[in-house]
């Protein structure tokens, strides 16, 4: 009889120690639920044209948003993790055909500062960094190389709001090299989710300014559809 007690409240206790609510939804299934690892599906492949290729893996969603947007604001490590993962993913298939390359160069499209202070870290940065550790330690044909390179140099507003020509127009002469890139290997760019484009349009146009060659462009997350994110 006491034993069973004292089973149950070692029992009670553990619950409390190991929470595992998901940390997406809250739900208490598990740290990750069901119901949000189906909407955070895993299946890189290149939704850009063939002239720019561009490779995503995960299909943007209300979850995909919030697992982005804890990793970037809070720098929750379990969040980011799921970014880095699927952000391999894409740029494993972007380079499955390029046998012939031996090095490649991820340029991360450039936070603004006020993003960079609000946070106290570069997300984009830091994403392309661990990437680029993973993917050398596990591929021996290609050696990959984190170089931030681009830089905001125009004032822009927020991009929310704002129609595909007005976006074109805030961003247009945004982006500049500002770092000397000591290597010919061509760039990938990456992002952590794509949504319009205009973005990624503009760090294309910095990136040629410099006769630089962009082989495409990675995302971890991306919506065909025109969706808000910051
Ligand atoms: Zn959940």
């Amino acid at each position: 009889m006491l034993l069973k007690y004292l089973d149950s409240i070692r029992a009670g206790l553990e619950s409390l120690a190991f929470d595992s609510s998901c940390i997406i939804c809250g739900s208490i299934e598990s740290e990750f639920c069901t119901r949000c690892r189906a909407d955070w599906r895993s299946n890189p492949r290149l939704i850009g044209g063939e002239r720019f290729p561009v490779c995503a893996s995960v299909p943007y969603s209300e979850t995909a948003r919030t697992i982005v947007l804890s990793a970037k604001e809070n720098g929750v490590k379990f969040t980011r993790d799921l970014v880095v993962t699927e952000l391999c993913g894409a740029i494993r298939v972007l380079t499955r055909e390029s046998k012939w390359i031996s090095k490649i160069n991820l340029v991360p499209i450039p936070s603004s500062r006020k993003a960079r202070a609000r946070r106290g870290f570069d997300f984009i940065s830091q994403v392309t960094n661990i990437a680029a550790k993973e993917l050398n330690a596990d591929n021996e044909s290609i050696r990959f190389f984190a170089r931030p390179i681009l830089s905001i140099t125009k004032r822009v507003v927020d991009q929310s709001g704002l129609t595909e020509l007005q976006r074109h127009e805030n961003l247009l002469g945004a982006f500049q090299v500002v770092k000397r890139l000591n290597s010919t290997a061509p760039i990938i760019i990456i992002d952590d989710v794509i949504t319009t484009g205009s973005t990624l349009r503009e760090a294309v146009r910095a990136l040629k300014e410099r006769n630089l060659t962009v082989l495409g462009a990675a995302t971890a997350c991306a919506s065909q559809r025109r969706l808000l994110i910051r």
